[in-house]
């Protein structure tokens, strides 16, 4: 066979992901873009900010001599410092450019940061419903997931946690505000998981780090703020990127912060600028670099999304639809309808609504809106979704 029996597989269990997106090509070539209502990607619709743009004018006309050439593999040094004022002026800790490395997104530092921490054979655990790239970014590195569902309100269940820790677990990762469920872990709950980590690395001899992948921090609702993992948790990792703050996906851009807390947080660095060299990453695209690190305060306009939040939540619950309001991120996750969310992912295609099932997630059950569309498609759907409603009676 031309590809790897493993990669073979993994491409076969992904065909229905496949075929969704073949599906909604056909629904868009015969009904017309504006007449096909899809909410399945979390691919940001707004523009960057006004300061990017001005920022990316700026270097284009005023160039840095050697701008374009290769940098030491864990960035630029004032870009990485400009980050870790930031996360200093939010944590209160003594954040510095050495426990920062930039990264290709978020996904790429999920890749350094488990490379570098895993033997195989290490577990990981990841909380129900997840972002599916983890299970795939996991076993890239030798290691084995471990499914832990949260509680009803999508909250962290530490009691399940605590049951799923063994001396083999290596680190969990969590992720606020949450794709799909749009939650936002509170400082309890966070205190809460630090402390049972603490009396968990006694009982196991090693640590445990949490991996809080936050590429959303920036998008939160009703006043909302994402309390820091630093505060709370001693080995915690913070990945993510300008992917959805600044609308920059296509740019791969974003950082590892380890917690000036770790011990050995000099090797564990070391270790991660070896790893972004050695996946063949090399360095965060520079030019990319030289423009966040005066961006680190800026987002594209919450405000809009959180408008687009309310008129789908409004509309869907007045339908009959049941979900949790979201506190942040561009999601929302309705309870499926009917028993099997793929059949129900299958009926609302029917309507020309485009959605995920849950069962993506780890979650069947449920389905997955992303709302980062124009405001213009969400009215259009509204009569779809009420059509849909109507359809399944309820
Ligand atoms: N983590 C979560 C939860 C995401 O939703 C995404 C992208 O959608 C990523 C990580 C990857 O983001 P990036 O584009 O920064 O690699």
């Amino acid at each position: 066979m031309t590809i790897s029996k493993k990669i073979n597989t993994l491409l076969t269990n992904a065909s229905f992901i496949r075929k969704m997106f073949e599906e909604g090509e056909r629904l868009r070539k015969q009904f017309g873009d504006e007449n096909v209502y899809d909410f399945s990607l979390g691919n940001p619709d707004v523009e960057p900010p006004k300061a990017f743009k001005e920022a990316l004018k700026k270097i284009a006309l005023e160039p840095i001599t050697g701008m374009h050439r290769y940098m030491s593999n864990a960035g630029y040094p004032e870009t990485r410092r400009a980050v870790a004022e930031a996360l200093a002026e939010q944590c209160g800790l003594s954040f510095k450019e050495n426990h920062i490395v930039m990264t290709c997104g978020a996904g790429g530092a999920l890749n350094v940061v488990l490379k570098t921490i895993l033997d195989p054979g290490d577990e990981v655990i990841i909380l129900s419903p997840f972002f599916v790239e983890y299970k795939f970014y996991i076993d890239n590195h030798g290691g084995v997931f471990k499914e832990v569902k949260t509680t009803d309100e999508f909250e962290l269940d530490l009691n399940a946690i605590n049951t799923a820790i063994s001396a083999n677990t290596k680190a969990i990762i969590i992720n606020t505000p949450n794709n799909p469920t749009g939650v936002v872990y509170g400082a309890g709950s966070l205190a809460d998981l630090g402390k049972l980590l603490e009396t968990k690395e006694k009982e196991i001899g090693h640590a445990v780090f949490v991996i809080s992948d936050e590429p959303y921090a920036k998008i939160t609702y009703d006043g909302t703020t994402v309390p820091s993992v630093f505060k709370y948790i001693k080995n915690s990792v913070v990945v993510t990127s300008h992917s959805k703050d600044l609308a920059l996906p296509g740019e791969r851009i974003g950082y590892a912060a380890i917690s000036p807390k770790i011990d050995q947080a000099d090797l564990l660095m070391e270790g991660l600028v070896f790893c972004n060299r050695t996946l063949g990453f090399v360095n965060a695209p520079a030019l990319m670099q030289h423009l966040v690190a005066g961006l680190q305060h800026e987002s594209v306009n919450i405000a809009e999304y959180q408008e687009k939040r309310d008129l789908l939540y409004d509309n869907l619950t007045a339908m009959g639809f049941k979900m949790i309001k979201p506190q942040g991120a561009f999601y929302l996750f309705p309870q499926s309808p009917v028993k099997d969310d793929v059949e129900f992912v299958r009926i609302a295609q029917k309507h020309n609504i485009l959605v995920v099932p849950g069962s993506g997630f780890g979650t069947p059950g449920y389905f997955r809106i992303a709302y980062c569309v124009s405001k213009q498609i969400i009215l259009r759907s509204l009569p779809a979704f009420q059509a849909l409603a109507k359809e399944l009676g309820i």
